[in-house]
């Protein structure tokens, strides 16, 4: 019989585990700390629990772990990369960056993605599967557990399209901000998303612990259609109505994520454009070198990109330009890919979403 995998289970799932076994409820919570608040990586730790519930545990369930496909590649801005392997042979990768700020973990939530952003290297693979909660959350475990660090930041930037998984990525993203579990902050939990509408709906409805950040990247419907298909089916005017709502709801201000490619979305006019989108919303620009992979685009220059900041603080909009770390070693933000292609996304979830 295969084991059952503990990480990813919740405090209730696992007090029915407990039941399930013959034990009193409360037993469940109690593991429910070792597992999450004190990382205990064996049983054996479990000291509060009867011996002998332990000796059954460990033979009806495992507390998960991910293999490293090969050892993690320090890279020389002293981040990480490490590529591990699911227990179907897959692979994902997570990133660990020191000071960035905090003590900062990019993972994945998906291997592959459908959603076929142009100048994204995971977009090229397709989409294998969705992660589970627990390998979502495991990655976070693992990645502090090799770097001997007690990680204060996580976000979602890895591979994949978090809200295209949306359950396992709530369900991840409360466990990880759980005070009597991992116990992140949830202002330090980041979601990056395409931009998928139905799902920002979904997110304001739930309200999970994490911060949402869009990926933009364009200001003309045409322009964003050339590099990220989604833009088809959730074009600008429908994306801004529901972030504008967003805003409102969260009281906080927007975050957008925003690649710079040069003569192509780093104009005078492209300010223009996104101060007429961003009336009525509070909004914080997170702008991104263009990382290479193959794409023919080319990023902006560093000039150009000092005139797009002044020309946003001229209109109003705040900005920051992004650390780019691990380009060199293909670790930075759009680099990540683990597998060749074994066939084409034809049918893309989100187009009948
Ligand atoms: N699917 C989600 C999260 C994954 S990517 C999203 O699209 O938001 C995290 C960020 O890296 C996104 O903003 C994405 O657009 C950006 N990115 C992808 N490819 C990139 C590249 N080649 N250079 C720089 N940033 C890139």
């Amino acid at each position: 019989m295969k084991k059952q995998t503990l990480i990813g289970l919740t405090r209730e799932e696992l007090e029915s585990f407990a039941q399930e076994l013959g034990e009193p409820a409360f037993r469940g919570r109690q593991l429910y700390t070792w597992l999450y608040q004190k990382r205990a990586a064996d049983f054996d730790e479990m000291s509060d629990l009867p011996a002998a519930w332990r000796l059954k545990l460990a033979e009806v369930s495992e507390i998960g772990t991910l293999g490293l496909s090969r050892p993690a590649k320090e890279t020389r801005d002293g981040s990480q990369k490490f590529l591990f392997e699911l227990s179907d042979g897959l692979r994902v990768e997570s990133v660990y960056l020191p000071d960035s700020p905090g003590e900062t973990v990019c993972i994945s939530s998906q291997v592959g993605c459908a959603l076929g952003c142009h100048f994204c290297a995971t977009a090229k693979m397709g989409l294998f599967r969705s992660l589970t909660a627990g390998e979502i959350v495991l990655q976070v475990l693992e990645v502090e557990g090799h770097c001997q660090t007690q990680l204060t930041n996580v976000v979602f930037m890895g591979m994949g399209e978090p809200l295209h998984n949306y359950e396992n990525v709530v369900a991840a993203v409360r466990l990880l901000a759980d005070p009597q579990g991992i116990g992140l902050s949830a202002r330090r939990i980041t979601v990056s998303t395409v931009g998928l509408v139905p799902g920002i709906e979904r997110w304001m409805k739930d309200d999970p612990p994490a911060k949402l950040a869009i990926s933009l990247h364009a200001t003309t419907d045409e322009r964003r259609a050339e590099l990220m298909p989604v833009n088809k089916a959730y074009p600008l005017d429908m994306l801004f109505k529901t972030l504008r709502r967003f805003a409102h709801v969260t009281k906080d201000p927007v975050t957008f994520e925003y690649i710079m490619i040069e003569d192509f979305n780093d104009r005078e006019e492209d300010v223009d454009n996104l101060a007429r989108w961003l009336k009525n919303i509070p909004a914080k620009m997170n702008l991104i070198r263009l990382h290479p992979t193959g794409s023919g685009l080319k990023p902006s220059s560093d000039e150009a990109i000092d005139r797009f900041m002044g020309w946003l603080t001229e209109a109003g909009i705040r900005s920051t330009l992004r650390q780019s770390r691990g380009i060199e070693d293909e670790a930075a933000c759009g680099m990540l890919f683990t597998q060749e292609p074994f066939k084409p996304t034809k049918v893309r979830a989100w187009e009948r979403a």
